[in-house]
């Protein structure tokens, strides 16, 4: 039978000397959502599970100038975040939506992030949100922008011995809207078929676009943002006609995948309709 030490350190500190202790025979587990079914299917192993349940802070949402959330905090909290809700409705849609109930009190969005499935549920928002990552290791810290975090699937920049600590998230500009869009067959327990984010901020008229973000999820080895669509609408007058061509444009810098979830000629289709749809969303929430 194969069996683990599981270690709970109770500062960020602990957690980096034992990370940089036992280098590859160590693992990072935060709700374990993902790592106790990797751990079962014995995709990983490792002689040691390093817990950061027991880290407050790990565990936050500050909005004292930026937002800046502890990468250990679950969806939960963020699903109940007022702040959250009403400042940065993208995350919301995404944590709102991503599991159920006792997943998204044990899972959290460092190791959503971490894991890099291409499917996760929060990475389009924070693409779009323009986040930095902290990152920790016995070595120093570092920040990288989360579009350079994604290698590929299951994969990221972190090395041996990192610990992704927060995630910087700027204030967006007034007149701005956001919306996460999760597409699956199903309302509840489903991942993505496709995911769309979107940020758009506008003018004081509320119609011509000052800056555009997309976030595409199940669209490409990695999220991806589609730059092509977003430098489009900028300086545009943003209407149905201009997120109908923008959602072509996006759909071709996808790259999507045939999968058990959906084929790649439907996938990019619907990338179409729901950059639209979800560009609709942002424009009347910057109206709010
Ligand atoms: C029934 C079920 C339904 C699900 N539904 C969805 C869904 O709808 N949408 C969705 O996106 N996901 C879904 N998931 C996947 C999972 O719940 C999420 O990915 C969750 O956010 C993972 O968080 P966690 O804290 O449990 O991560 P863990 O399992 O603890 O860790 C995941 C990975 O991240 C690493 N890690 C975690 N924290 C850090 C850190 N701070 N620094 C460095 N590395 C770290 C771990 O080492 C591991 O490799 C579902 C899972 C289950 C079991």
């Amino acid at each position: 039978m194969r069996t683990f030490e599981y270690l709970k350190p109770t500062s960020v500190e602990d957690a980096l000397s034992l990370l940089a202790q036992y280098g590859d025979k160590a693992k990072v587990i935060a709700g374990g959502t993902d790592v106790m079914v990797q751990w079962k299917k014995k995709l990983i192993s490792a002689e040691y599970l390093i817990s950061l349940r027991n880290i407050p802070a790990l565990n936050f949402i500050d909005l004292s100038a930026d937002l800046r959330i502890g990468s250990a905090t679950p969806h939960r909290a963020l699903e109940l975040s007022p702040v959250i809700q009403q400042g940065f409705p993208a995350i919301h849609d995404a944590v709102r939506g991503l599991g159920s109930v006792q997943v998204r009190n044990s899972g959290t969005i460092g190791g959503n992030l971490c894991n890099a499935a291409p499917s996760a549920d929060t990475a389009p928002p924070m693409l779009v949100l323009d986040t930095e990552v902290k990152i920790s290791s016995a070595g120093g810290t570092r920040s990288v922008r989360i579009e350079e975090f994604f290698k590929g699937p299951g994969k990221t920049v972190l090395e041996t011995g990192d610990l992704v600590t927060e995630f910087v998230v700027p204030k967006p500009a007034s007149n701005t809207g956001m919306a996460y869009w999760k597409h699956t067959r199903r309302k509840a327990m489903d991942l993505p078929i496709l995911g769309v984010a979107m940020l758009l901020s506008f003018d004081d008229d509320l119609k011509t676009c000052q800056k555009a973000r997309i976030g595409l999820g199940v669209a490409a080895p990695v999220p991806l943002r589609a730059r092509k669509a977003e430098a489009f609408l900028e300086g545009r007058i943003v209407d149905e006609a201009a997120l109908a061509e923008a959602g072509k444009l996006a759909a071709a810098e996808a790259s999507p995948r045939t999968t058990i979830r959906g084929s790649e000629w439907y996938r990019r289709d619907m990338i179409g309709v729901l950059v639209k749809r979800t560009g609709l969303i942002c424009q009347q929430r910057a109206r709010r």
